[in-house]
């Protein structure tokens, strides 16, 4: 019947296992269920199981399932966020992964002070450089974070990075260490209200690479609610 329960025992198992071997301890990483397209039921069947870290991609999604789920629960956006819908979710999320422009982050920093909060960010990097990607480029990335710095109502606490789909994980190791070593360069650089702390990489299909590379939150979708029904 639910097998959720056998997936996430699954996933803890791989996690502990890909920690084990690069000798971190299995407190360091979060795990984010990737609920788009999901419907509450399945959430809070996950919920039961002690998982409260749930991953949207759409606005739209979050405005329905927040006000329908437990309080307690904590929303990550983690898909592209287009400035104008800022205002629908900036009371409602935990962290934004997804930030990508100084323009999106001047209306987080706006809508933030309206509700008189700090919105917690990581900028998306995107160190795969596909076309069709979203996310900031390697080189301009410190650039843009002492730009964000600046914010008063933001808090930058680290990156994130989407690898492409493939076959064979170890394929994508190299961008997972790109963005760890981006992210310990700009941790050097001592910037004023930036946090590296979090490293948001790795999904189903990649997370014990990522996690071997220095991962601290894993973005996991399939790999816990089974197949998305797409549209
Ligand atoms: C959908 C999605 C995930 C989860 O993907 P799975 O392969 O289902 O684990 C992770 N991160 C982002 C940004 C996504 O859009």
């Amino acid at each position: 019947m639910n097998n959720m329960t056998d997936n996430l025992e699954n996933i803890k198992n791989q996690i502990a296992a890909h920690c084990q071997k690069v000798n971190r301890s299995i407190d360091e990483i979060v795990l984010v269920a990737v609920s788009k397209t999901m419907p509450t039921s399945s959430i809070e069947a996950v919920a039961k199981l002690g998982i409260y870290e749930f991953g949207e991609n759409k606005v739209q999604e979050i405005k329905d399932k927040y006000p329908v789920l437990d309080p307690k629960l904590n929303w990550h956006m983690i898909g592209h966020l287009q400035t104008n819908k800022v205002k629908y979710i900036i009371d409602k999320v935990t962290l934004i992964h997804s930030v990508d422009s100084l323009k999106l982050a001047k209306e987080i920093n706006r809508q933030a002070l309206k509700h008189e909060s700090i919105m917690p960010i990581l900028i998306q990097v995107n160190v795969a450089d596909e076309t069709t990607k979203f996310g900031i480029k390697p080189s301009e990335t410190e650039k843009m974070i002492r730009e964000i710095a600046k914010l008063p109502h933001i808090k930058i606490e680290g990156l994130m990075t989407i690898a492409p789909y493939v076959v064979d994980s170890e394929e994508n190791r190299p961008i997972f260490r790109k963005l760890k070593e981006i992210s310990v360069d700009i941790d050097n650089k001592n910037i004023d209200n930036v946090d590296m702390r979090i490293l948001s990489m790795g999904m189903s299909g990649d997370f014990g690479i990522a996690i071997e590379e220095g991962a601290t939150m894993i973005r996991v979708g399939t790999g816990i609610f089974g197949n998305r029904n797409v549209k």
